[in-house]
């Protein structure tokens, strides 16, 4: 399994941040008239509820795929106890998503310090394709295995484990989201959203699947408004109810798109790479506050140390910015489900610890 795991590293590098054009607002012709939150979000960049940048907090989301190791587990402890806070005084959290080498001694001391634990297949198999045509019964044993592992030997509430990831952003179109609802689950985080270029770059609010979204090949067509899932194989039909997560691209000092299995440039020394990811996320924090997604994959941090000390750096940097609040998925869309207005957020009842 090990011999999964380099060469995995060597095709999926997956560092999004997202990053997003001023003042554009875009819908993806959604019906919306039915559509209203707690339990629908159609696919936009807007801010919630009509609320100006000033009242609503910019969440950042920052997950680590793949489970803990005893290689690992180091970084994510001094993380876990670096001490940062969010603006109520309470630790930063984070989401993990788990495979099935994993050390679920681990996953419980990381659940125990506050962060989320979320499934991405028992198997993680190669090859990579095979994700794109899995059955039914074997994307249900893949999804569920992990929670099952998750409640019997971390001992975690099955009601906490809420979401998924595809190995390698691969996503099983309507199967899998077809399985993910029939076992419960509330959100995916696996579809890349964003143009291949970084004109007109969007980023988006979670949203639920309630309208399907449209696909590369249809977003490419003239004439043809809004952006749509950039993945091989999409959802083609309306889950109601069901979040998605977008995996918003980032674009590197190139302009070209980062989000699977490339290697897009990044600065390759401490400050600059601070600098850039913070570049980015005021880039949200300027305009709509969308949620901002730090996705790392485990050898991130693993192969170049100097990464973690980037990631330190940058965490500590951005927990001092007015209104930046570093939260697991399933807490922040809390939120997102029931936005409120900033002076409230403090006692927002989900964020508290
Ligand atoms: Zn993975």
């Amino acid at each position: 399994m090990m011999g999964h795991r380099s060469a995995e590293s060597t095709h999926y590098f997956l560092v999004v941040l997202v990053v997003l054009s001023a003042s554009m607002s875009l819908s993806l012709g959604l019906s919306v008239a039915d559509c209203r939150l707690p339990e629908c979000k159609g696919v936009t960049s807007e801010m919630p509820k009509g609320f100006s940048r000033d009242e609503i907090p910019q969440i950042v989301l920052v997950t680590f795929d793949d489970g803990f190791t005893e290689k690992n587990i180091k970084y994510y402890r001094e993380l876990s106890k670096s001490g940062l806070k969010n603006p109520n005084g309470c630790p930063i959290s984070f989401t993990f998503f788990i495979s099935g080498e994993n050390n679920y001694t681990f996953s419980k001391e990381m659940y125990n310090d506050g962060h989320e634990m979320a499934s991405h297949t028992m198997s993680h198999a190669f090859p990579v394709a095979s994700w794109s045509n899995k059955t039914y019964d074997e994307y249900r044993d893949e999804i569920n295995g992990i929670k099952n592992n998750l409640v019997k030997k971390s001992g975690i509430p099955e009601s906490d484990i809420k979401g998924f990831r595809s190995p390698f952003l691969q996503m099983g179109g309507d199967i899998q989201f077809q399985v993910l609802k029939d076992l419960g689950y509330v959100w995916d985080s696996s579809i890349v959203m964003g143009t291949d270029n970084d004109q007109g770059r969007e980023q988006y609010w979670p949203f639920t699947l309630d309208t399907p979204l449209k696909s590369k090949l249809e977003q490419e067509k003239p004439g043809v408004s809004g952006k749509a899932c950039m993945n091989e194989k999409c959802p083609t039909k309306s889950y109601p109810g069901l979040w998605e997560i977008p995996v918003n691209r980032w674009y590197d000092n190139n302009k070209k798109p980062c989000s699977l299995y490339d290697g897009c440039d990044q600065p390759n020394n401490k400050k600059k790479y601070v600098k850039f990811l913070k570049e980015a996320l005021y880039k949200n924090y300027y305009t709509t506050r969308a949620p901002a997604g730090l996705f790392l994959h485990v050898n991130w941090v693993l192969t170049e140390p100097y990464k973690f000390e980037v990631l330190k750096q940058f965490l500590e940097e951005i927990t001092e910015i007015e209104n930046v609040w570093i939260l697991s998925i399933s807490k922040a869309l809390e939120w997102i489900k029931n936005p409120q207005k900033m002076k409230n957020n403090s006692n927002f009842d989900a964020w508290k610890c």
